[in-house]
């Protein structure tokens, strides 16, 4: 790696700049209990606990785990750690905490409550928002869209369709640009089918739709230059926000039990090398397309760095976005916007109870993705001793 970058990506002091004395101590206490995956365990069976029975350790949770990766309980909580971040040319992205809506009363509420932080971003010059489709319809449904059983013309796909017309029609008047999140396989053909149809109606000026595409998943390159190919041929832009991807174990797991091919890469390797491929093809790309990349790869965001001035691209051009997720890798965040690069951190909320279950993905891709969270604990106790020796 580049001796300047590297010594950026470790340069704690700025890293957690943002960090008091305290908050580090508390997060050194969390990333200790997230390196042993038998606490881990621990952890997520006491806040499964919680959950069950009403337990009222709420204090608990928030003072440790929940400070540490969400923004607070209300968007009105979060303000504060926005306008900290703004200070550093860090843009917020907050993203209110659900599990899969399973009714049209919850589809309705989840779109009103994303118009509402729509407004909210609008006021606030925040530029994106995310959206989760299995808050818009259930799984089921996304499911028999995908598979064929319900057609594109079906009351399922055409409510679905409607109501994320309404959230676009929102976030143009606001100036907010929508990422559209990739979920499970089995229910992406819906998402990717409405998404792409989205961009044709509202990416003709600018790009303000992405569709996320999950590197780990095989023909994730061919599937980004067919899209391309469509848009070009329509003349709007492709909104492409990239990823390795969050479900393999689950992606696995399930192709073994239905007797199907996994969709998944046979190994990190090719998933690393779909993500490259993927990134040169959409810089390449960018005269008609945005890219913004979701990863705490420190290689990527160098390898993103370098592409970009390979092809005279400016740190901040806005058609590419570098972003992380609040709690983790602020060694990148701080150091890329500290070089000028355009960076969003993805910061959940929502009341304690209805994060749990992100709390508890948080800390199990902490143990899955190993590698990152000794790479973040090794940071915290750099700075803790680095404090300690200024005194
Ligand atoms: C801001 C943001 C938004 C995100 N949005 C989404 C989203 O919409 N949808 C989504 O699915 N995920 C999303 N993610 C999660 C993301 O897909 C990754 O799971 C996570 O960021 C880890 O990847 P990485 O590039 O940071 O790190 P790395 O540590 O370099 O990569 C870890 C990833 O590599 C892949 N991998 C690991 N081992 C293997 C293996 N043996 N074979 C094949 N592949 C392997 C897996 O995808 C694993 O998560 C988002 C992440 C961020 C930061």
């Amino acid at each position: 790696m580049d001796k300047n970058i590297e010594n950026l990506f470790n340069n704690t002091e700025l890293a957690f700049t943002n960090k008091s004395n305290f908050e580090l101590r508390k997060a050194y206490f969390l990333f200790s209990v997230l390196d042993y995956p038998f606490l881990t365990k621990i952890g997520n069976a006491f806040l499964l606990l919680v959950l069950k029975l009403r337990l009222p350790l709420k204090g608990i949770i928030k003072n440790t785990i929940f400070n540490h990766f969400c923004g607070g309980e209300t968007i009105g909580d979060c303000k504060e750690t926005f306008n900290s971040l703004k200070k550093y040319n860090i843009n917020a992205m907050p993203e209110y905490s659900i599990e899969a809506e399973s009714s049209v009363q919850g589809f309705e509420n989840y779109k009103k409550d994303s118009i509402e932080i729509i407004n909210f971003l609008g006021k606030q010059g925040l530029p994106f928002i995310a959206i989760k489709c299995t808050g818009l319809l259930d799984i089921d449904s996304l499911e028999k869209i995908s598979s064929g059983e319900y057609s594109y013309d079906s009351m399922e796909y055409t409510s679905f369709k409607q109501r994320l017309v309404e959230l676009c029609d929102s976030a143009v008047e606001n100036n907010v640009q929508v990422l559209i999140d990739a979920e499970e396989t089995w229910i992406q053909d819906a998402i990717d089918k409405v998404a792409v149809e989205l961009m044709g109606i509202y990416n003709k000026k600018s790009t303000i739709i992405f569709l996320t595409h999950q590197c780990y998943r095989t023909g994730t390159l061919s599937k980004i230059k067919k899209n391309m190919k469509v848009s070009a041929q329509k003349k709007y832009y492709y909104g492409i926000k990239l990823v390795r991807g969050a479900y393999m174990e689950k992606e696995r797991k399930r192709a073994l039990q239905n007797g199907y091919k996994s969709p998944i890469q046979p190994s990190k390797e090719r998933t690393d090398n779909e993500y490259n491929e993927s990134l040169k093809y959409s810089i390449k790309s960018i005269h008609s397309a945005s890219l913004w990349v979701g990863s705490h790869n420190e290689e990527s965001s160098l390898y993103l760095m370098n592409l970009m001035q390979e092809n005279n691209l400016k740190p901040q051009d806005k058609r590419v976005w570098f972003s992380q997720l609040y709690g983790m890798s602020d060694n990148i965040s701080y150091a890329l916007s500290s070089l000028g690069y355009n960076i969003v951190k993805l910061i959940p909320f929502g009341p304690i109870e209805k994060t749990i279950p992100y709390l508890i993905r948080r800390a199990n891709e902490n143990s899955s993705v190993k590698g990152q969270s000794n790479r973040q604990f090794t940071l915290i106790k750099n700075e803790i001793n680095r404090r300690k020796n200024l005194n």
